[in-house]
């Protein structure tokens, strides 16, 4: 289905992250074969004492080698979907069999990005950029990690665990939840490592808030699956898909970006995600 965003967005804007999640997709079929990686057995209760995303808890390791193969794959993609990057993505190939992944990789998963900016500026590129093709190469080992943690994380013992906008297992936020058809329960979706968990439906995920009337929703005309949920404590918002409006489920990673009018709606009328 086509739907009609009341804002323009840049032509191909949408076809760009739709083609690179499926090389994401092809990426991670190919890797399945070669990345096992050991599941810890009943993570509910350590996530409730430990209160650090499962990638911590695991010990989540990308092998150097495996991620230097893929990383050479996305700027091969990169180049052929963005030609106008192609002078700054022959300049890190050439640079790429003595790139450091090791420390690149942990710097990337705990957020320092000095490395990226000193690189960045050798490449002649900015540091967003750069980290930008670093984490989507990151993305399909966090997938397969994640994967089998699903089924865990959905379930009733692990309702409304104590961070709702932060990833359960890998830490990063999210701002997009669905509502689920069958009992309007709230999901929210983490983008990265494309796990859901669940979320109170009408509690804040960013400051707990959950007195009556104080959370409230936004929808625009004729779209009213896609909402925006906002809080009049912290003053955030959340993107929320509702499937049963929409009579679908639907592909969360695409409405995110296809529903950047949202963002803009809620951040012209004084709201915030509270990205950092
Ligand atoms: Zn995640
Ligand atoms: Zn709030």
């Amino acid at each position: 289905m086509k739907r009609n965003s009341p804002v323009e967005l840049p032509d191909g804007y949408v076809e760009f992250y739709k083609a690179l999640e499926t090389w994401q997709n092809e990426q991670q079929i190919k890797l399945q074969k070669n990345c096992a990686y050991s599941k810890v057995d009943n993570i509910l209760p350590l996530l409730s004492e430990q209160k650090r995303p499962i990638i911590i808890i695991g010990n989540f390791i990308i092998d150097p080698h495996e991620y230097k193969m893929v990383f050479g794959d996305l700027l091969t993609f990169i180049s052929k979907s963005r030609p106008e990057l192609q002078e700054m993505i022959e300049a890190i190939s050439k640079d790429i069999v003595q790139l450091d992944y090791d420390q690149l990789i942990k710097d990337l998963l705990n957020s320092k990005y000095e490395t990226f900016a000193t690189l960045a500026e050798n490449y002649g590129t900015s540091t967003e950029l750069l980290v930008f093709l670093f984490e989507h190469a990151v993305r399909p080992f966090l997938r397969i990690y994640a994967a089998p943690y699903q089924k865990e994380l959905t379930e009733d013992t692990f309702q409304h665990w104590d961070f709702p906008s932060l990833c359960p297992v890998c830490g990063s936020k999210s701002h997009f939840s669905r509502l689920r058809p069958i009992d309007s329960r709230r999901f929210m979706f983490c983008d990265r490592c494309f796990i859901e968990w669940e979320a109170k439906y009408l509690q804040c995920i960013h400051c707990g808030n959950d007195t009556p009337g104080t959370i409230k929703y936004l929808s625009i005309e004729n779209d009213d699956a896609y909402q925006i949920y906002t809080c009049e404590e912290c003053k955030g918002y959340l993107k929320t898909y509702d499937e049963k409006q929409g009579g679908r489920s639907t592909d969360l990673f695409i409405a995110n970006i296809e529903t950047i009018y949202l963002d803009m709606l809620a951040q012209e009328k004084g709201y915030t995600d509270h990205d950092i």
